[in-house]
């Protein structure tokens, strides 16, 4: 490790321990020419998630462009940032064990699978934006599921005698 106050490529670790909780070392290094110490810390390489796009063309995962996804689709909904943040981090975990390649339709089918979860609005307005998922037909058959909920619902709500009714023999 090139020492950071002169230089020198050559150095010995004075020290090293656990940092981090376990996920890295921490290594106290003196350099051998000026004798000044310095810090290295030592991580696992974090394994690469790679979204490969309907092109064909691949990029790296970025969180950041999910959860500003995301943003767009609970604007003025009753969703925190902080749910939003634990769906784009459990998003995140789901793709990992499905990669190192996914394809942007399958990152969009799990944001929208646990979208749909937290708000029905927002699910739609996040399968609106998400342009690549139109024509998906896992997509499609998702929202007519939840287009016949709706109708189920607001059917029901036309005929409230009918349903309590029903409850009140039991
Ligand atoms: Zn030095």
């Amino acid at each position: 490790m090139r020492c950071p106050w002169c230089g020198h490529p050559d150095d010995r670790v004075v020290d090293s321990r656990a940092a981090e909780g376990g996920a890295a070392i921490r290594r106290r290094r003196e350099c051998l020419r000026c004798g000044r110490r310095f810090t290295t810390f030592e991580r696992a390489e974090q394994i690469s998630l790679i979204v490969v796009k309907r092109d064909g063309s691949k990029e790296p995962f970025d969180r950041q462009k999910v959860a500003a996804g995301v943003a767009k689709a609970i604007k003025n909904r009753p969703v925190s940032d902080e749910q939003v943040e634990q769906l784009v981090e459990r998003v995140e975990e789901k793709l990992r064990r499905k990669g190192p390649l996914v394809t942007t339709q399958e990152v969009g089918i799990e944001v929208l699978s646990l979208l749909r979860r937290l708000d029905d609005v927002a699910y739609l307005r996040f399968a609106s934006v998400y342009k690549d998922f139109q024509e998906l037909t896992d997509f499609e058959r998702e929202l007519g599921i939840l287009l016949q909920k709706r109708e189920a619902a607001a059917a029901a709500q036309r005929r409230p005698s009918r349903s309590t009714g029903a409850r009140t023999n039991r």
